[in-house]
């Protein structure tokens, strides 16, 4: 999707003036695009008459840069189909506030659970409770006691011989006992939509109550993604849904459809295996992760919750000023070393995101300790100002840091490449990043 987006709109963003030929040409593509990542049919028929009845308007075609209006409507529509607005969690007036997770088998609902929680604990130092009511399989009970063993969460449990409403219904005791302020019911799933799991949901969604319903499904699997959604929104009237294995999904189409056919919001998106690999859904930032322009804010988030508040404004300022050199370089190669794995992180810089080199990429750490040694034999009037490294300059660090010339010329023209994007970027989302970084 987003290679096919960002050729349409490249074209686009080359030229001065723009006819509405040149908007029907891109709108034909970005038609095409949206399709082929198996957007709803119906949904793409809207986005595009939106977009078209805005982009030919006399403000578009007369104003001065209307590549880069229509562009800006390109990125508006989406963020709207995508409901405009992260939508929070919703909550009770009186604890417990009560999580009902639903989806099919292997959509990532235990794992999700568990992941809320953490957030939950981490960001409201809350004291949540899981209930395993998946009875069908005992492997689905054991994991998740592994996982509230890992993060410290209990879990009420009776094991598989009980009717789940049964257990949900004393669990519902059991938290109120303890005090705990959040209560999320682990559900069991199956391979597709089948009546008697429908019953059994809805029976539990009777006695429990939930606050919320959040409906879990696998981004992966594309516009079935947006049937399961239409089905269990039919039969439960979700509240919201959790879009997980995102870092795992090129095409995004799901995000684009589901909100459109179920009216339902994304509240969270899951972007990994691990208990922090959950994010809040921004529609405006996927909608940016769409375009290619690399997801930035989210990256950002990221970085502040593993360096420090100083050291993330210094790299914006830097970013903003296009002084970013290679100490800098160094620097946030070591913080992004400890943000995870390098491979992910990377697809959430701008204009890496549908790199096609990036896809099957595995980073070495020995591919970092060469880049390092690159900039390590750098002077450091080199490492302030990249202009000065002439060929001959370049020869001389080959032969200090031992790494062939090819590999510093490389090196050296993506580290070009990336300031340049990631200069352009900001320009564009200067406020946003103020914003996150509390300015
Ligand atoms: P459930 O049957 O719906 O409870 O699904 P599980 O929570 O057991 O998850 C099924 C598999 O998907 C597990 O291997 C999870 O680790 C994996 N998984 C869940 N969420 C994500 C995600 O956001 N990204 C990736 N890559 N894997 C995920
Ligand atoms: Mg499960």
């Amino acid at each position: 999707l987003t290679e096919r987006l960002q050729n349409a709109l490249g074209k686009l963003r080359k030229k001065g003036k723009v006819s509405e030929a040149d908007v029907n040409t891109a709108m034909r593509e970005i038609r095409m695009a949206l399709l082929e990542a198996d957007v709803n049919f119906k949904v793409v028929k809207d986005f595009i008459n939106t977009v078209k009845k805005r982009a030919v308007g006399a403000e578009v075609l007369d104003s001065l840069t209307p590549a880069q209006q229509i562009v800006k409507i390109v990125d508006e529509e989406l963020t709207k189909m995508m409901g405009e607005k992260a939508v929070p969690l919703n909550k009770a007036p009186h604890i417990p506030t009560i999580i009902m997770m639903v989806g099919l088998q292997g959509a990532g609902k235990t794992t999700t659970a568990g992941k809320l929680a953490y957030r939950l604990k981490t960001k409201e130092h809350a004291r949540p409770m899981f209930i395993a009511a998946d009875v069908y399989r005992p492997a689905a009970i054991d994991q998740l006691k592994q996982i509230g063993e890992n993060i410290d969460v209990p879990v009420f449990e009776m094991g598989t011989d009980t009717d789940p409403v049964e257990i949900v219904r004393q669990g519902l005791t059991q938290a109120s006992l303890q005090n705990n302020d959040y209560v999320i019911i682990d559900t069991a799933g199956r391979l597709q939509i089948d009546e008697k799991l429908m019953q059994e949901l809805q029976n539990i969604k009777d006695l429990a109550k939930p606050n919320e319903i959040l409906l879990v499904v696998d981004a992966m699997t594309g516009q079935a993604a947006v049937d399961v959604a239409e089905g269990f929104n039919k039969d439960l009237d979700i509240t919201g849904v959790v879009l997980t294995k995102l870092d795992g999904d090129t095409r995004g189409g799901a995000a684009l459809s589901i909100r459109a056919v179920t009216g339902k919001p994304i509240k969270f998106i899951g972007q990994g295996e691990k208990k922090n690999d959950l994010d809040i859904f921004y529609p405006d930032r996927m909608a940016n992760r769409i375009l290619g322009m690399g997801d930035m804010l989210t990256l950002i988030d990221k970085a502040q919750e593993t360096y420090d508040k100083k050291q993330a404004d210094d790299m914006a300022e830097k970013i903003k000023e296009n002084s970013f050199d290679f100490n800098d370089f160094v620097a946030q190669m070591d913080q992004l070393q400890q943000m995870g794995p390098l491979e992910d992180i990377l697809k959430m810089v701008p204009g890496m995101a549908n790199n096609p080199a990036l896809k099957n990429v595995k980073i070495d750490p020995k591919d970092i300790a060469h880049t390092k040694a690159i900039v390590y034999s750098m002077t450091p009037a080199e490492r302030e100002d990249p202009d000065l490294l002439s060929s001959s300059r370049r020869r001389r660090i080959a032969a200090g840091s031992g790494r062939p010339i090819q590999e510093v010329n490389r090196m050296i023209k993506q580290f070009n490449q990336s300031k340049k994007v990631m200069n352009q970027m900001t320009k564009g989302n200067m406020k946003g990043m103020d914003q996150m970084l509390g300015g």
